[in-house]
């Protein structure tokens, strides 16, 4: 065996995003017991961050050792238990996962379906939560298989007045667009670090409302599984009344995570919005210049990760294969029915620079025109620099 020497990509695609040196630097600072006391005080630093990002002051803040998914587990299978109801939204593919996981939790299912490119509509909502008595609602802020922004607040406020639980999928939001879980009164929110975060995949930053702590509390039977039973896991990431064993921590992946919350608050959470928006807006306008067209809505677009239609006659895969292998950059295929339909492209985190967007374009109009599609390559860099400039 050798070491293995990854090559050097430039990543828009859906996750993961580009990694800043900072963060890889942090990485490989020395392992330290889970247990020792400087570790502990990174860790309350971690909790504290991740309570000012997700604005969530009172809710339990920890990152779970396992990717974005973990939370979707977690907060599923701590609320839900057989004889419980769940009204889950499907507007892609991550709202098929948590229909999936809240049935293998035994719950009855109730989706509300969505057209892939559409976002979450609350009077769908509002008529599958009359009279159904429904425990949870779920569904995706961010819906990363379609680029399309959910209205949490809305959708927040209807599980509350229909007495449900809220489980809110801010993976891909988190860090590019606000996230309000005090503002919107939701009870689990969580994430993954390898989008807007800019650290490598395999943390999933969840919170958990007092409201949800104690409906935990309440259930009939323990959570279905250990490692992310909340109960057992603030044992460890609590604090109080000094902290017990419960897993070991993925240390160095933590003080990478913390670097990237570091560096997140040194911008400001305003700035990294207003980049986030800049560079969306700069990106669409470029890819309109090279005469393409978005799939989602402007009003319902997320400015991390756009969705861009593959015009007729193009070998969408072929494209991907070209930016990769003669610019080293990754974007992202289409999923489900947007398969071979759309790109998408990512403009999360450290990928979210004026730099991300000119290089995009660039290796676009070059992939296009291998397949012998002319583009004007100098008038898309010109209206994305016009607004990159502004
Ligand atoms: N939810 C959304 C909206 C996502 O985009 C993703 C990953 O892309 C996930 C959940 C799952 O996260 P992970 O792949 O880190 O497990």
């Amino acid at each position: 065996m050798q070491s293995f020497q990854p090559p050097r990509r430039i990543l828009m695609g859906p996750g993961p995003s580009d990694v800043s040196p900072r963060v890889l630097a942090a990485l490989s600072r020395p392992t330290i017991g889970h247990l020792d006391p400087a570790f502990q005080d990174l860790m309350e630093e971690i909790k504290a961050a991740l309570a000012r990002l997700f604005n969530a002051p009172d809710h339990a803040c920890v990152p779970l050792p396992a990717p974005g998914t973990a939370g979707m587990e977690a907060a599923i299978m701590n609320l839900l238990e057989p004889g419980d109801t769940a009204v889950v939204c499907v507007n892609g593919v991550f709202g098929t996962r948590m229909v999936d996981m809240a049935g293998r939790a035994g719950a009855s299912v109730i989706t509300v379906e969505d057209a892939w490119g559409a976002p979450v509509d609350p009077a769908k909502v509002e008529a599958a939560l009359a009279g159904a008595g429904a425990k949870v609602l779920a569904f995706v802020h961010a819906e990363t298989s379609t680029g399309v922004r959910s209205d949490a607040a809305t959708l927040c406020a209807l599980a509350r007045r229909h007495g449900a639980l809220s489980i809110v999928d801010c993976v891909t939001s988190l860090g590019g667009v606000p996230v309000d879980a005090a503002g919107w009164d939701a009870d689990v929110v969580y994430s993954g670090t390898q989008k807007c975060l800019s650290a490598p995949p395999g943390l999933s930053p969840v919170a958990f409302s007092q409201r949800a702590i104690a409906a935990i509390g309440a259930r009939k039977e323990k959570p279905r599984n250990w490692l992310y039973d909340i109960g057992l896991l603030m044992s460890y990431w609590g604090g109080e009344g000094g902290r017990t064993y419960h897993h070991t921590a993925p240390i160095n992946a933590l003080y990478g995570l913390h670097e990237s919350l570091v560096a997140l608050f040194e911008e400001g959470q305003q700035a990294v919005f207003v980049r986030h928006a800049r560079m969306h807006e700069a990106l669409v306008a470029g890819l309109e210049g090279l005469g393409l067209e978005m799939l989602v809505a402007p009003d319902h677009r997320l400015p991390q990760l756009n969705t861009v239609k593959v015009p007729g006659g193009v070998d969408e895969a072929a494209v991907r294969a070209h930016v990769l292998d003669h610019w080293s950059l990754e974007i992202g295929a289409g999923l489900g029915p947007l398969k071979g339909q759309v790109w998408r492209i990512g403009l999360m985190g450290a990928s979210a620079t004026p730099w991300h967007v000119r290089l995009c374009l660039t290796a676009l109009a070059d992939a296009l025109a291998a397949q012998g599609v002319a583009s004007d390559k100098a008038a898309a860099l010109a209206a994305a620099d016009a607004l990159l400039t502004a």
